[in-house]
């Protein structure tokens, strides 16, 4: 184990909060240190924010161009070279690495990279990027990294180390998790248990876990319990905004956005929702409270649930889906999972 350093300021991290902390302390004279493990400057400027509207950009040039002779503009056919929509969002990305790098540096903040972890009271371990661990103690530590959470999103794309996001239940039946061995649900006390109607957008089914609902972590079919409902509205973006970074245009949406409802929640279903669930819970008034399979309350059933599934063909395998992907330039099918290391 390597000698201790000490800092005045220790922060775990460099996302948003802690890099403009470390450098607002390190300028006014106390020695700070950030330890990050891989993003400079944290996810939003590396693989959030920012890269996706530089993408978004590229897409709504591709549909104004598509679109032109609509505003007589004629052009001839439009292809799309994903490779230098891919090269753009990068240039993008490094311009701002520099930047924050220059910020380090013009503050006097050490920037330690590598994956830390606490081994005492104030005191982080660092795995090394580049090797070896260093010891570091802070005066003050602050901590900008995230924590075990089941509805934090899977970050599919950029880390597959399971369990920093993701810990059983996942879902409401009582299922093993094959990869902890956790056994639990969100919903096991069929006596007292509510009932429940979850609706989702397609962004939180492939993106935010919504998925682990119906499938294990290995891919097996999850059953959902009969006092729950899962709806899902297909070909909606995160929160339902459909649309909202385009403006109008004549003519078929560009960027797949749904033409109903134009922007903001989808609020048509989500009433229908609340009124089944009154409808649902309420009845005749009567709930037999027995938790025997049969949902919780003797009311009018409500539509059943619509998420994709492989027990109806609704859902796919990954190795399927990977079989379908369109051969696109300079695009792969994701090669690992959360669950399965690259
Ligand atoms: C596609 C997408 C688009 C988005 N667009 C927007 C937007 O337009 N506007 C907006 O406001 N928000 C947006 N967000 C949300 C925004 O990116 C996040 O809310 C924000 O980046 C979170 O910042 P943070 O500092 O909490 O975490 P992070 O930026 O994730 O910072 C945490 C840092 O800690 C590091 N770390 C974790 N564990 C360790 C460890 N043990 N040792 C060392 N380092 C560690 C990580 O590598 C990471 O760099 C978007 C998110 C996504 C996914």
């Amino acid at each position: 184990m390597s000698e201790s350093e000490r800092f005045e300021i220790l922060v775990l991290g460099s996302g948003a909060g802690g890099k403009l902390l470390a450098w607002h302390m390190a300028q006014s004279g106390r020695r700070t240190a950030v330890v990050e493990r891989r993003w400079i400057g944290g996810s939003c400027p590396n693989v959030n924010c920012m890269p996706s509207k530089n993408e978004i950009h590229s897409a709504k040039v591709a549909s104004l161009v598509r679109h032109g002779a609509e505003y007589g503009a004629r052009t001839g056919p439009v292809e799309i070279d994903m490779g230098t929509v891919r090269e753009l969002k990068r240039h993008m990305v490094d311009r701002q690495i520099a930047a924050h790098l220059h910020n380090y540096e013009a503050s006097g903040t050490e920037l330690i990279m590598g994956s830390g972890r606490f081994v005492a009271p104030r005191t982080l371990e660092v795995q090394l990027n580049d090797g070896g661990t260093r010891l570091l103690v802070g005066d003050r530590v602050f901590i900008n990294v995230r924590f075990a959470d089941p509805n934090t999103y899977s970050e599919q794309d950029r880390q597959h180390n399971y369990l920093q996001s993701s810990y059983p239940p996942f879902t409401y039946a009582v299922t093993t998790d094959p990869l902890s061995g956790i056994r639990d649900g969100i919903l096991h006390r069929p006596r007292t248990d509510p009932l429940v109607m979850q609706v989702d957008s397609q962004s939180e089914f492939w993106q935010l876990h919504g998925s682990l609902n119906v499938v294990d972590g290995v891919g097996n079919p999850v059953a959902i319990p009969d006092n729950v409902r899962l709806y899902f509205v297909g070909n909606t973006a995160h929160a339902f905004i459909s649309g909202s970074f385009l403006f109008p245009t004549p003519g078929t949406a560009p960027l797949c956005s749904n033409p109903t409802p134009g922007s903001g929640l989808n609020w048509e279903t989500l009433r229908a929702t609340l009124r089944n669930l009154d409808r649902w819970a309420v009845g005749n008034g009567q709930d037999n409270g027995e938790g025997n399979g049969q949902g919780n309350s003797q009311g009018t059933e409500p539509p059943k649930s619509n998420y994709p599934s492989l027990l109806d063909g609704t859902l796919v395998t990954r190795n399927a889906a990977a079989a379908a992907f369109p051969a696109i330039p300079n695009v792969i099918f994701p090669r690992c999972t959360t669950l399965t290391s690259c």
